[in-house]
């Protein structure tokens, strides 16, 4: 009910209720007065007419009694009169009805019911009654002027009952208004902001009311104004703080990539063992800075809205897997028992940003190995099936330090690091969690966090990913985009240092990183213990050899018996084709390979056809429009002929072929040959002196093995005429002359020497990146 009606229907009320009692008392007044009137009046009259019948009715004068009887009934209101002595009627007048009644006295008008106020006197003689007057009056009249004065009262009630809603409705109309008008100005006020005016005229209460609001509103715009300049300024100090890091990350980053990968090349070089100390301090040091620099870069992108997720189809076990595989070695250095289980069934692909979804395992797990000296760290992953997406729900489970339970809420805030002493004691910026926690949002997820202090830490993780069905999708992303390869997870068996570094860099170059085995046996011990998508195995190996390898590992009651193997082999000799393939390998490449060989294999072996040019890098414009015997032919090519030298300009052409080394430089990068070269020239001064030895104490199988790895390091490294040699010696070991093959000790001595001088002398030249 509006305040309007309020009003209105509790004055009317009021007046009502007031009128009724007024009116009921005016008129109980009006009929109490008229009727003592009346009774006064019958009283005297009664009274005065029998003293003037006494006489004649004792005198019983009959003739006068008719006069006064027939004056009397003359008299206003007198309906009747009878005079009656000792029961006889003497003398009567008026109307006949009420003559014909037995007449009891009325005392008051409540005992009239028949509209006549009976009076009856006695006719007193020496104190008996001798007759009595009866006599009658009208009380029409009386009824007549009440009724008359009831219906005058009530109208004019009305009257005032109308007069007073028309007031009532007036007051409540105004004051409704400037209520109404206040309500609307709050509303505005709460949905546009302070500043808006009400301007009432008015002076009284309601009027001072609307001018506190003004007032009010006024002040608040004007801090409102402040306020919002303050915020601009606020935004453009955060914006630009926020480009300022995100271009010193960006410029910083660069150079340290830099710095790190010369610390990698560093540590391949020969130095003391301080040396090697400060090495890995300053590699750590530099890993951390880089982690932190990517941390800040990731954050101010965050907050500026520029970081976009992929979302491209991948392995989801796998992707679990290899993150956990990589905290292994920690694990097993801290004694910790580190634990991924994944429960109930789970979609083999989904689609999302598996880099970034692998950056949040990364943190809460590193965190998880970072905060526990002792007991487990557990990965339990499950999953929830929708109709078009899946939930992918993980929790990292440590028996660490735990967290109070006040720091808690504060735990994702960014630069928070909870135990001071503690975390200053470990590495940190305290940006993982609050950037975990963003990762989780844009992938429509959230984390959140259980702690005990002293007991451990469960943080869970739950993200929405898109359902991907086939296995397809992925390959052919592989095929449109070659930086797919870096999810790919590559084992290179090699033992030569020099091929190591070589391939090593190669793969680099097109975002891979491998790991490498020395031998047979690490390979072996390598595909058991991690899922590879491919194994590129040299042949001749120490300890275990390739073909060795490959037969155990086709002999694996696992799946990894069927991973794709690709022999390395410094020479294809006839024959040796079929002996690959009877120990199981898959195919073949002929040292010294190509990246584009390399790359070729990777995308033939995943199902790609090839049926695309495919630029690399910059570096290594490679065409993979080759089929496999158009491959094999290159490889036949490569092997044995060289590539033709036609630089001419060179110390000594047939000593260090600049072809092999412009390629090299093409696979690689210009910066890291010189490195290479020392690894080289270093390694193969040893390996020269165990043929010399070998050749001394006449030790053909020696010679042979140690022939055959000089000679594929040096003809990966363009020493074409020694990598020539060195295949004679070997070729004449294998076909049992070997006390032919120990004749060439003096001109191996002497081409070694010249060889790697050559080189050096190469070196000191300098490398450039061709265009
Ligand atoms: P940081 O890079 O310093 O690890 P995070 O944001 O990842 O930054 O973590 C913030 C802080 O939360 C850490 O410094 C540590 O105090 C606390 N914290 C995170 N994870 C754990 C954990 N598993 N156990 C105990 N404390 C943790």
């Amino acid at each position: 009910m509006t305040f309007r009606s309020k009003t209105i229907i509790g004055i009317a009320t009021i007046e009502v209720i007031l009128l009724v009692i007024l009116v009921v008392s005016a008129m109980g007044f009006l009929r109490d007065s008229n009727e003592s009137q009346l009774i006064q009046r019958a009283n005297t009259t009664t009274e005065m007419f029998m003293n003037a019948t006494k006489d004649a009715v004792l005198s019983t004068d009959v003739a006068r009694l008719d006069d006064l009887v027939n004056d009397i009934v003359t008299v206003e209101d007198v309906q009747y009169v009878k005079v009656v002595r000792q029961g006889i009627t003497l003398a009567s007048a008026g109307d006949n009805i009420l003559l014909k009644r037995d007449v009891i006295s009325d005392v008051d008008l409540s005992s009239v019911n028949d509209g006549v106020f009976d009076k009856r006197v006695p006719i007193m003689v020496n104190g008996d009654e001798f007759g009595h007057i009866e006599m009658g009056f009208g009380t029409e009249s009386i009824n007549a002027m009440l009724e008359k004065a009831r219906k005058s009262i009530i109208g004019i009630a009305a009257v005032e009952v109308i007069l007073v809603a028309i007031f009532s409705f007036v007051l409540g109309t105004y004051l409704t208004r400037s209520l109404v008008r206040l309500t609307h100005a709050t509303k505005t006020l709460s949905e546009r902001g302070p500043g808006y005016q009400i301007n009432s005229a008015s002076k009284d209460e309601l009027g001072q009311l609307s001018h506190a609001f003004d007032e009010m509103s006024r002040k608040l715009e004007a801090t409102y104004d402040e306020l919002r300049q303050a915020r601009k300024e606020a935004e453009y100090a955060c914006d630009s703080k926020s480009r300022f890091l995100a271009s010193m990350s960006h410029e910083i980053r660069t150079p340290m990539n830099g710095v790190l990968g010369i610390l990698s090349l560093l540590e391949e070089t020969k130095i003391s063992k301080e040396q090697k100390q400060l090495l890995t301090t300053a590699t750590e040091s530099g890993n951390f800075l880089l982690s932190i620099i990517n941390d800040i870069l990731d954050f101010t992108r965050m907050e500026s809205n520029t970081l976009l997720l992929e979302n491209k189809k991948f392995n989801v076990r796998r992707s679990f897997e290899s993150v956990v595989d990589t905290y292994t070695t920690t694990a097993k250095s801290k004694d910790l028992i580190l634990h991924l289980y994944f429960e109930g069934s789970m979609p083999e692909y989904a689609k999302g940003d598996v880099n970034r979804l692998k950056q949040v395992m990364h943190n809460l797990i590193g965190n998880a190995m970072k905060f526990t000296e002792q007991g487990s760290v557990t990965i339990k992953v499950s999953s929830e099936l929708k109709s078009d997406h899946c939930l992918l729900n993980f929790s990292v489970i440590d028996t660490g330090i735990g967290i109070e339970q006040d720091a808690i809420p504060y735990l994702f805030d960014e630069f928070t690091m909870v135990d001071q002493t503690f975390s200053r004691s470990q590495e940190g910026s305290g940006l993982g969690l609050a950037i975990c926690q963003r990762l989780c949002e844009l992938m429509d997820g959230s984390i959140s966090v259980t702690s005990e202090k002293g007991t451990g830490s469960t943080f869970s993780v739950s993200v929405r990913l898109d359902l991907a069905d086939d296995a397809s999708d992925e390959t052919n992303q592989s095929k449109s985009s070659t930086d797919d390869l870096s999810h790919l997870r590559i084992l290179v068996a090699e033992d030569n240092k020099a091929n190591q570094l070589v391939i090593v860099n190669m793969f680099k170059n097109v975002g891979v990183n491998i790991d490498v085995a020395e031998n047979g046996k690490e390979a072996l011990e390598a595909v058991t213990r991690y899922d590879y998508d491919l194994v590129f195995m040299d042949i001749s190996m120490p300890v275990m050899d390739g073909m060795e390898a490959c037969k155990a590992i086709r002999e694996l009651d696992s799946e990894t018996a069927n991973v794709p193997i690709i022999a390395l082999t410094a020479h294809a000799l006839t024959g040796d084709r079929e002996q690959f393939i009877a120990s199981g390998m898959d195919d073949y490449l002929s040292k010294p390979v190509r990246l584009s060989q390399l790359v070729e294999k990777i995308h033939l072996f995943l199902n790609i056809n090839g049926d695309e040019d495919c630029n690399l890098t910059q570096n290594s414009q490679v065409t993979l429009r080759k089929s496999q015997s158009e491959q094999e032919e290159t490889n036949t090519e490569q092997s044995e002929p060289f590539p033709m030298n036609h630089d001419t300009s060179h110390l000594d052409s047939n000593l260090v072929d600049e072809t092999v080394l412009q390629q090299m430089i093409q696979d690689t990068c210009a910066e890291v040959i010189p490195t290479l070269i020392e690894h080289y020239v270093e390694e193969s001064r040893a390996r020269l002196e165990k043929i010399y030895q070998a050749i001394t104490e006449r030790d053909a199988e020696q010679l042979e093995f140690e022939s055959h790895t000089l000679g594929s390091s040096a003809m990966a490294l363009g020493n074409r005429e020694l990598a020539l040699l060195a295949r004679k010696i070997e070729g004449l070991c294998l076909e049992g002359q070997a006390e032919e093959a120990y004749q060439f000790i003096d001109e191996l001595k002497d081409l070694a020497t010249r060889s790697i001088a050559a080189l050096e002398a190469r070196k000191l030249k300098g490398f450039e990146q061709s265009a």
